[in-house]
């Protein structure tokens, strides 16, 4: 069914959403339309609707860049299929994506931010066809679930590429229970990591992830850096492995205490890879990444080409998702963006359409 006009939820002006419709727009030949089943609601959303970050396309404009649906229209091999659309389509055709670092396009285009006017808290999306993940067979699981693996689970994963995890790694993720962190720790054992140590502020979440990839948790909510190195220190020896080199550490927080932290816990031959996102400045000696042979590694969204092997990961309960997605009725979305301002969702909300 190819509707006359989408449904959607726009952001009018940062901190409104209005209830509207907009018209199909013609499709040109590499695009396709898809009737949105699910959209998660990301940090990201947040920032541009509550604190001032600016979206690329000026309001009024839908937001929302992680859904998954289902082609009504497009190409003919794409027409009926679920896909995922990925949160960052790079242009496929500069420089930057011959170079092999496509996520980092920078004429990519990201729904609910730089795709026109277009994002998920919509009926339906005009979005390029060329880079969308065809779902397939997917076991029974939801495909409104499916919507967190363009970005909350993808960005993980190409954050475990880029800092080369492998087996018997020592990990140590910073925020491992939160909406990314959860999936970054469990991608790390995932691909093979021997010990993986989670860190976060949120006990009850925190004792959770002893499940999902943390063979040690440890909140650093009232200690200090040094007792923080202490307590890293005892639980390597106490699994017999070695403290004090070699340990990839994963900052997903994007919080001033996070990457200070992360910068502490930075030793020989070590690696940082910054995964979260925030405005504060950091202090930092970096003579002393010369004198560990250290490095430090940011990393942004995913390579659409990587999509299918994380969904694989996903179907085949490599990486769990029940446990920490759920799913809900757009109409209540105003609802939903304030809860994830206030910090009161205990698992990633996922919007489906009903309007
Ligand atoms: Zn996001
Ligand atoms: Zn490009």
């Amino acid at each position: 069914m190819i509707p006359t006009q989408i449904q959607t939820w726009q952001m009018s002006e940062p901190g409104k959403l209005a209830r509207t419709s907009i018209p199909v727009p013609v499709l040109k030949a590499d695009e396709a339309l898809v009737e949105v089943k699910g959209c998660g609601v990301c940090h990201t959303d947040i920032s541009y609707y509550y604190m001032g970050v600016p979206t690329e396309q000026k309001p009024p404009l839908t937001l929302g860049h992680e859904i998954s649906g289902v082609v009504v229209a497009g190409p003919a091999n794409l027409v009926g299929k679920e896909v995922i659309v990925p949160a960052v389509m790079p242009c496929n055709n500069c420089d930057i994506c011959r170079s092999g670092r496509s996520n980092r396009c920078l004429g990519q285009k990201m729904p609910g931010n730089s795709l026109g006017i277009y994002g998920g808290f919509a009926s339906h999306i005009p979005v390029p066809a060329a880079d969308l993940c065809v779902v397939g067979d997917r076991r029974g699981m939801p495909l409104e679930w499916a919507s967190v693996i363009a970005d909350a689970v993808t960005t993980p994963y190409q954050a475990a590429l880029r800092g080369r995890v492998q087996a018997g790694d020592r990990v140590i993720v910073i925020g491992a229970a939160g909406g990314v962190g959860s999936f970054m720790t469990q991608i790390a054992k995932a691909m093979g990591a021997g010990t993986v140590i989670g860190i976060d502020v949120n006990d009850d979440k925190l004792k959770m992830m002893e499940k999902y990839g943390a063979d040690v948790t440890l909140n650093p909510k009232g200690k200090g850096v040094k007792e923080i190195r202490d307590a890293v220190k005892a639980c390597a020896r106490e699994r017999n492995i070695t403290h004090n080199w070699g340990w990839k550490i994963f900052e997903v927080t994007g919080t001033k205490a996070g990457q200070e932290l992360a910068l502490a816990l930075v030793s020989f031959v070590g690696t940082l890879v910054v995964v979260g996102y925030g405005t504060d400045q950091t202090q930092y000696m970096l003579s002393r990444l010369m004198a560990f042979d250290a490095e430090i590694i940011g990393t942004w969204g995913c390579p659409p080409k990587y999509y299918a092997e994380v969904l694989r990961m996903c179907i085949e309960g490599k990486i769990a998702l029940e446990p920490f997605v759920e799913v809900r009725p757009m109409s209540r979305i105003e609802y939903a963006f304030d809860e994830a301002h206030h910090g009161r969702h205990k698992k990633r909300v996922i919007l489906t359409p009903d309007f």
